[in-house]
């Protein structure tokens, strides 16, 4: 087996579509050495050997090492140094790199290959003794930190302790002696803690670094991780090893991190920082604020430091041309970093760039107007849920704003929240259901958990490219980071701004990722824009898209908000919740508790002309868009009264004693609700009630075609039908009182009449109930309680630690539970079919709105999803991609 890939100078075993042997980062150094970009020369150890790891208790497959050996030896020729020669000694990386990124999560050795014989080599060779030794020091640090298990702060207590014995304040203070006898105490410190030397063999090192990498898949933080990205345990990693070079060998030297376009907004400028003598984790560790990389950039951020555009022109425009090679190569915005050497450039990673939802719209649509990507490519560049963001609303820029500091706009929204200042209080504070805003000097991976709870991030430290900026915007989280004017003081858990305002944990601040800005207390939002580019792109999934969309409304606010996001109608109107007002209210209640007819008509009367209002204003909304009523289908216990004041409310309009309401209240009062006497059962029993509301559909319906609208399109739905049966006397009761109300009116409606299709018996007697049903709704909600037997209201209790132990993988009240669920719903799909070839099916349970279960239903071939207004774009975008 080959278990290991090289690349150096131009060729490379590996491809940019080896991901799933090589990690990504392994496969993109591969393709950037093939393209004749310099990466410094390497090899791949590929996934399998990790997956080899761990089936053979932790060793490796036999081959491994001489194949090491032999690419090892290939490095050596390309960079002329030797492993472990005192002279011109070869020093390597070792990094993991899995096939999806997970920053900062497992372990990396630099500078591996020092010994106290090497060390002399690389000071004699580099001519700088300091550099020499600080290298070694940090190894010795890294290495028996992440291999040998020694805590990296014991090395920082021995530095800050030998920094005040000589007085010094800064780590530039020391000399390359100071350095050198720094290495002797880390030494000593490693064969008190470990009881064994440092190891002094390169190869002991290098193996050890190996197995330190593999080892770290399986890490707590690694493992969180992986669960909170949905990456399975079985990829591994593969781990890469390369020659080391230097960033910090002096003022020629520079390590940086850049994007092939600005990640935050999505704006085509070259985007990035760079520190001066510095090593590549620096600029990511957020130690040291780091420099601008353009002019553009700097005047952008009104930051005082010089770009690298001004201080290194010529590695600048070679660094440009990479930039250009790289993003039109994999037509996507690249993540890259870079080392400088002594004025040589050489680049250490490229890969797609993670963004912000506002960021990858502006890059889909402008890289399909340039030319690079096709609409279809666009479409498929952003994922469904994360429009969610696009949709919420922004700070109102016209309203007063308290501002306390303003730094960098690290990941865009607002956000408000109390202060917390530890991830652990911020998981803890959310679960009693407050909303917070995580205030750290600058994070790391252990706070995965926190900041994926808080409503905002802000730091004191750190870049655009700081571990909290790129985890923010991987998750879609305001942040604003490098607050350098603010002070965080952990112990007395208090922020202090530059003009001494103290706050302290549980004050409440305003985040404005977009800007930057730091606002005590809240401040008012407005709506979202959906003009621009936002529109472009959902017109073009628009063009793609086979599935209809329509929304799921009721209100005159709702029912406009989604055409606004692109309904194409309405999908279910359900009329119950027309009644929740409190005006009304208790005239349903006044109706459920009559208990004889002429009661029930009473109250049904008046309940009349709301219910013509609403449809009237519905209507005219919808432009004669199709509209499918719902005829009512209360779980009855939601409408009964409950407290002492709205029974004695229900007792007056009814003109009954409050003892009687509770009386009728007890005995109508269900022990399984949702099972019970809802939907059309009502409407058996009671058919006045949906007389009524046939009624003032059609009386609305004539009405505004009267005043001169578009035709109206009403689709009458039964809900809960289980057999023909019922739907054929509810079609009767429906067609009676269109036909009586049109014939007044002298008018003719066009109309449907449908069924809600939320019963496994249904499903099965789809090819019946199509004789009368004129289209079908899949109500998933009911279908998934009654599939499952599992109660809609109860199952969140315990369905939770389904997930957690693993038994299920989604909630399938959120996406459709496809082998079990999704096959009654194609069974009844293709019955109803048989019956009736051009039968209209729809699906309005909450599915229509989750991207896997509108996939799903495009590949079922239904005619359109239905979902709350929020989630329309969504569901338009995922018919798009379900169809390319
Ligand atoms: C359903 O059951 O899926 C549905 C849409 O109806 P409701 O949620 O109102 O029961
Ligand atoms: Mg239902």
């Amino acid at each position: 087996t080959k278990w290991v890939y090289t690349f150096a100078k131009g060729k490379a075993e590996g491809r940019a579509d080896m991901k799933e042997l090589l990690g990504g980062k392994g496969a993109n150094l591969a393709e950037m050495s093939s393209l004749g970009i310099p990466v410094p020369a390497g090899f791949t150890m590929t996934t399998e050997v990790c997956t080899h790891f761990y089936d053979n208790d932790r060793t490796y497959p036999q081959d491994l090492e001489e194949q090491v050996l032999t690419a090892l030896a290939e490095i050596e020729v390309h960079m002329d140094a030797k492993f472990g020669d005192a002279k011109a000694p070869l020093l390597v990386s070792v990094r993991s790199g899995a096939r999806a990124s997970m920053p900062g999560m497992m372990d990396t050795v630099l500078n591996l290959g020092l010994n106290d014989e090497t060390v002399e080599g690389l000071a004699q060779q580099s001519g700088d003794t300091r550099f020499a030794y600080d290298s070694y020091r940090r190894f010795i640090q890294m290495y028996s930190d992440v291999v040998l298990g020694v805590d990296h702060y014991i090395f920082e207590e021995l530095l800050e302790y030998y920094k005040d014995e000589k007085d010094y304040s800064l780590d530039t203070d020391l000399t390359g002696e100071d350095w050198k006898s720094l290495c002797d105490q880390y030494k000593e410190k490693v064969l008190e803690e470990m009881d064994e030397d440092f190891p002094q063999d390169p190869k002991v090192q290098l193996w050890g670094a190996v197995g330190a990498v593999f080892k770290s898949w399986m890490n707590a933080r690694a493992n969180t991780y992986r669960i909170l990205h949905n990456i399975p345990a079985e990829w591994g990693t593969a781990v890469n090893i390369q020659a080391m070079v230097f960033g910090n060998m002096g003022e020629d030297c520079a390590t940086g991190v850049c994007f092939t376009r600005n990640p935050s907004t999505g704006d085509k400028h070259f985007y990035g920082e760079y520190l001066i003598n510095a090593q590549g984790e620096d600029v990511v560790a957020g130690i040291r604020t780091p420099q601008p990389l353009t002019i553009y950039e700097k005047e952008e951020s009104g930051s005082k430091l010089p770009s690298m555009e001004e201080v290194m022109p010529k590695t600048f425009a070679e660094l440009v041309t990479y930039r250009n090679k790289l993003e039109a190569h994999y037509k996507d915005m690249q993540d890259m970093e870079f080392t400088i050497q002594k004025d040589t450039l050489w680049m250490l990673q490229t890969r797609v760039g993670k963004r912000t939802t506002k960021a990858a719209l502006k890059m889909a649509v402008d890289m399909c107007e340039e030319g690079l990507i096709t609409k279809e490519e666009a479409v498929m560049r952003l994922d469904p849920h994360s429009l969610d963001q696009l949709l919420h609303p922004t700070l109102d820029p016209d309203a007063p704003r308290d501002v306390i500091s303003r730094a960098l706009p690290a990941s865009p929204g607002a956000a408000t929240g109390r202060i917390v200042f530890s991830a652990e209080d911020a998981e803890k504070w959310v679960k009693r259901k407050e909303e917070v805003i995580l205030v750290r000097t600058e994070t790391s991976p252990e706070d995965i958990g926190g900041m994926h709870v808080a409503e905002g991030i802000l730091t004191t430290r750190g870049g655009m490219t700081s571990h909290a900026a790129v985890v923010a915007r991987g998750m879609g989280t305001p942040c604003v980071s490098g607050a350098g004017d603010m002070r965080v003081d952990y112990k007395a858990r208090t922020l202090t701004s530059f003009d001494g305002k103290v706050l302290a944990e549980g004050d409440v601040i305003t985040l404005d990722g977009s800007n930057g800005e730091v606002i005590l207390g809240t401040v008012p939002t407005i709506q979202p824009e959906l003009s621009g580019d936002f529109a472009k792109l959902m017109h073009w999934a628009d063009d793609i898209r086979e599935l209809g969309v329509r929304t799921n409304a009721e209100t005159p606010s709702d029912a406009e908000m989604a055409r606004k996001l692109g309904a194409e109608g309405i999908g279910l109107c359900r009329t119950e919740h027309m009644f929740f007002e409190h005006a009304r209210i208790n005239y349903v209640r006044e109706m459920i508790l009559a208990d004889d007819e002429r009661k029930r008509r009473e109250a049904l009367g008046h309940i009349l002309p709301f219910q013509r209002q609403d449809f009237e204003e519905l209507f005219q909304i919808m432009e004669g868009l199709p509209l499918t009523i719902r005829l009512l289908d209360p779980p009855l216990h939601e409408f009964l009264p409950h407290s002492e004041h709205d029974m004695e409310e229900v007792a007056k309009i009814a003109n009954m004693s409050v003892e009687g309401v509770k009386e009728r209240a007890a005995e109508l009062a269900e022990q399984n609700p949702m099972l019970g006497h809802r939907g059309c059962r009502l409407g058996i029993t009671y058919p006045e009630i949906y007389e009524m509301q046939t009624r003032a559909i059609f009386e609305a319906a004539c009405k505004v075609t009267k005043a001169g609208g578009k035709p109206v399109m009403p689709e009458i739905m039964i809900p809960l039908v289980a057999m023909n049966a019922e739907l054929e006397r509810l079609k009767v009761v429906v067609q009676n009182t269109a036909k009586e109300v049109c014939e007044a009116e002298g008018l003719e409606i066009d109309y449907m009449v449908g069924t809600m299709i939320e019963l496994p018996r249904a499903c099965l007697r789809a090819g019946e109930i199509a004789q009368a049903a004129e289209f079908f709704s899949f109500g998933t909600n009911d279908l998934t309680q009654t599939t499952y037997g599992l109660s809609r209201d109860d199952a969140g209790r315990f369905l939770r630690v389904y997930q957690e132990k693993g038994v299920i993988n989604v909630d399938p009240f959120v996406s459709i539970d496809q082998d079990g669920v999704g096959e009654l719903v194609q069974m009844g799909a293709e019955r109803g079919r048989q019956t009736r070839p051009d039968i209209k099916l729809g699906i309005c349970g909450e599915h229509g709105g989750d991207p896997a279960s509108v996939a799903f239903c495009h590949k079922i071939g239904l005619s359109y999803v239905s979902c709350s207004p929020y989630r329309v774009p969504i569901a338009r975008l995922a018919a798009a991609q379900a169809a390319l």
